[in-house]
């Protein structure tokens, strides 16, 4: 079937840039890009940062100034879709509208997970996800005294680096023994635990929130599984996220963990693809589906869908990399570590400078680097060309992963 129209149901990262990629790919036909958020959609990864410590305002979250969507004939709606109807072809608005479509791409995102306690409604609670999160958290931030952030995930700990750093008195409440855990290996989840300490963090491993204590509807402070209190006029909770994939379950799509898509990101209705953090796919680097949550992914997954849509259809393989930023520490990530059994370092977690090389079964799955971008993108390419770098390569005195990008380069 010819493509004309495109509806796209998500107005974040993903449903942008697929938006922008079909223009760029010559893509005449008709766009409509739907989003619940109001105003034109904007990057979520300066919110826990640059944004919550004052450096940038919200002009500069945008991906495109409004006349952009105008000139580039993309019909941006601010409207939330409740239904889709695959048989029909089309979406259907909360206002009862319907927009029907030749393709839709489901680029919904995900929401925040919101821990299940008492007190979770106090006002002072609040988690980040959304535009109106950060600018709700502000204020709330330049006011408090004492914070505690429950989890010690890479937002919750963002958050807490720039707490710490207004001054804050900044306390974690973490499930497991170490920071970032589901992501970062021991040695580099080790580095950001001993910087937080030093920023004046206090963090609290093998413990649980089990309340929020609030007096006149306000957060005073929580409470841990150990009984232990903490005082706390402000609290963030970063704890994970749920896919917004109710809009696939009631359309009878295949959902598991996020929408399913096959190696195309097409769904289980071939006129229906699916990007971004709501997706469940199969990559080449890991023998179970999975679902990221990066501007990588949301990026990478638009521009092969757009190009799908325009003739040119190749299997979804991109390498996963991922980046966070907290405090004078710029972590990146580039590959997939899960699993692995075997790290190398180069410089050292005392230099804050720090590459920790992550092999599974002998194969480099994975290169996290703190403070060292040479080796993060040396590591891009390295990790994009099937490596047979092995951990007694690196071991040797003087290796450069850099100069063995360099010198491989042909080679493989
Ligand atoms: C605070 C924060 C910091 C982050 N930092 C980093 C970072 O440092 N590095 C990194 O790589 N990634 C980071 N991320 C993750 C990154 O921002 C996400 O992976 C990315 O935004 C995913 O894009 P998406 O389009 O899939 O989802 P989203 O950007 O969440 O967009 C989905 C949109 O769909 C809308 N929507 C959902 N359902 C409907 C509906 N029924 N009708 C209409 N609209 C709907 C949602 O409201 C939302 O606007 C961060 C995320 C957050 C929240």
């Amino acid at each position: 079937m010819t493509v004309n129209k495109v509806v796209i149901v998500g107005a974040g990262q993903a449903g942008y840039q697929v938006a922008a990629s079909l223009r760029q790919e010559g893509f005449e036909g008709q766009i409509t890009l739907l989003g619940d958020e109001p105003g034109v959609p904007y990057q979520r990864p300066p919110l826990s940062k640059a944004y919550l410590l004052g450096k940038i305002g919200t002009a500069a979250l945008r991906f495109r100034p409004p006349e952009w969507f105008e000139l580039q004939q993309v019909e941006l709606v601010q409207a939330s879709v409740t239904r889709i109807d695959p048989a029909a072809h089309c979406v259907v608005l909360a206002s009862g509208e319907q927009v029907p479509y030749d393709h839709l791409v489901l680029a919904t995102g995900a929401r925040n997970r919101v821990p299940a306690i008492p007190g979770i409604d106090l006002d002072g609670v609040l988690g980040i996800r959304t535009l109106a999160d950060a600018e709700a958290l502000a204020p709330r931030l330049a006011a408090a005294r004492n914070a505690v952030v429950i989890g010690a995930g890479f937002i919750g700990l963002e958050f807490a680096a720039v707490a710490a750093a207004k001054g804050v008195s900044v306390q974690v409440v973490e499930l497991g023994t170490r920071p970032m855990a589901r992501a970062l290996s021991r040695p580099m989840s080790e580095l950001f635990s001993d910087a937080h300490i030093g920023w004046g963090v206090t963090m609290n491993y093998s413990q649980t929130v089990t309340g929020i204590l609030g007096v006149e509807g306000k957060a005073t402070g929580v409470q841990m599984g150990d009984g232990i209190g903490l005082p706390a006029d402000l609290v963030v909770y970063g704890i994970g996220v749920v896919p917004n994939a109710e809009l696939a379950v009631e359309a009878g799509l295949k959902v598991a963990n996020g929408i399913c898509v096959d190696a195309h990101l097409m769904t289980s209705d071939p006129a229906i693809s699916a990007i971004g953090d709501v997706v469940s796919f199969h990559s080449p680097l890991s023998a179970v589906p999975i679902r990221l949550e990066s501007v990588q992914n949301a990026v990478d997954q638009a521009r092969n869908v757009a190009a799908r849509l325009m003739g040119k259809s190749v299997p979804y393989g991109a390498l996963p990399w991922f980046w966070t930023d907290q405090g004078d520490l710029k972590l990146q990530i580039a590959g997939l570590s899960d699993g692995h059994d075997q790290t190398v370092l180069l410089g050292s977690a005392e230099s804050r400078k720090l590459s920790v090389l992550c092999f599974r079964l002998g194969q480099l799955v994975a290169v996290e680097s703190c403070n060292r971008p040479a080796d993060h993108m040396a590591a891009r390419k390295v990790l994009s060309r099937a490596p047979r770098l092995t951990a007694e390569e690196v071991e040797a005195p003087d290796f450069d992963l850099k100069a063995y990008e360099l010198a491989t380069r042909d080679a493989i």
